[in-house]
């Protein structure tokens, strides 16, 4: 897979993804969600290409740069990620790929992202703000008494109304927590999730604060 800035035929660039449709095919979703990510991350940075003196370089700021958007969407599923990651270069290296012009020294870049996820998942704040309804009262309080100091939540935040089949709770918060503290945050919300079945509106969006800044997790 690569990417490159190609001209359309009036003359304007623009950024272009190529890949092998084999190779893709073999990869699972997160690790085809991640090249996709890496090649953009070239565009982002506006490489040069592969064959320059800092290209290991910019494959590590790919790399740094894909694995940060990619936990933004998938908060949870960083193990899983970068173990899906590894196996891939794994598999190039027993293949006896060892990186070749396009992606160089696969063994380096296996540690580097092990290292880069460590210090993503010990250092990472993020900052999420919620808004939702809860139908069953016991699960909403549940939730505040665990959540009120971490998600910021004041008696102006949540209000409680009735409707026609109930009692609707609606809340809405905001707070920083370590990647830690959210999964368990996140989960509790699934269980939650499950024994309201009936919950009409769900909503919640999330943001990464890096702790140190990309160039740091780069420069590990
Ligand atoms: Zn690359």
């Amino acid at each position: 897979m690569l990417a490159r800035i190609s001209l359309d035929a009036n003359g304007t660039e623009y950024g272009e993804v190529i890949f092998n449709p084999n190779f893709v095919k073999r990869l699972s979703p997160a690790a085809r969600y991640f090249v996709i990510l890496h090649e953009l991350a070239h565009l982002l940075h506006q490489h040069p290409g592969n064959h320059v003196e800092e290209s290991a370089d910019n494959e590590y700021q790919a790399d740094s740069t894909a694995l940060i958007n990619a936990i933004t969407r998938y908060p949870l599923m960083i193990k899983e990620f970068r173990d899906s990651i590894v196996s891939v270069i794994d598999n190039e290296i027993q293949s006896g790929n060892l990186g070749g012009g396009s992606h160089p020294k696969n063994t380096d870049r296996r540690e580097r992202i092990i290292l880069q996820t460590e210090k993503m998942l010990n250092s990472s704040i993020l900052s999420i703000s919620i808004e939702c309804n809860f139908v069953q009262k016991d699960v909403f309080d549940a939730f505040i008494r665990d959540h009120k100091r971490t998600l910021k939540i004041d008696s102006n935040d949540f209000v409680e109304f009735k409707a026609s089949n109930g009692t609707f709770s609606y809340l809405k918060g905001w707070g920083e927590m370590s990647l830690n503290d959210f999964t368990e945050w996140a989960n509790y919300f699934a269980i939650a999730y499950q024994s309201s079945p009936q919950i009409p509106k769900l909503r919640y969006i999330w943001e990464w604060k890096i702790g140190s800044s990309p160039s740091e997790v780069l420069n590990l």
